[in-house]
């Protein structure tokens, strides 16, 4: 399964921001993952779940997934209309000059992370 592959990625990256940023650790990974990219998110939460034990900040992180809709763009007669529902033809006008707009983006949206107490003060009780 390639999800693991891009959960790698994730945690890598949000790894090295949590060393760059003294976190403490990390609670919970935002992510955007949009309804025509490649990711199936029963196998991206899997993934993620499995690899987080291999991580430095992120054992007791969770997961949470924004589903984006998939929206395509027609070129033709400017509509947008939902990809999931018919693909690459423009149910407006019927034509097949058309792109993808959003929808297929797998993207860290936000990092929840806890902070040590960055007390140096000797002698305080
Ligand atoms: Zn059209």
């Amino acid at each position: 399964m390639h999800e693991l592959g891009i959960v790698m990625n994730v945690l890598e990256q949000v790894d090295a921001l949590a060393a760059e940023y003294k976190a403490e650790k990390i609670t919970k990974v935002t992510m955007e993952v949009g309804e025509v990219s490649t990711i199936v998110p029963d196998l991206f939460t899997d993934a993620f779940n499995w690899a987080k034990k291999k991580t430095d900040y992120l054992t007791d992180a969770a997961l949470e997934m924004i589903i984006i809709e998939g929206r395509t763009y027609c070129r033709n007669c400017g509509e947008t209309y939902r990809t999931t529902e018919h693909g690459k033809t423009c149910p407006h006008c019927g034509s097949g000059d058309t792109y993808l707009v959003t929808g297929d983006q797998v993207v860290i949206k936000d990092i929840d992370a806890v902070f040590a107490e960055q007390d140096d003060r000797p002698g305080q009780q």
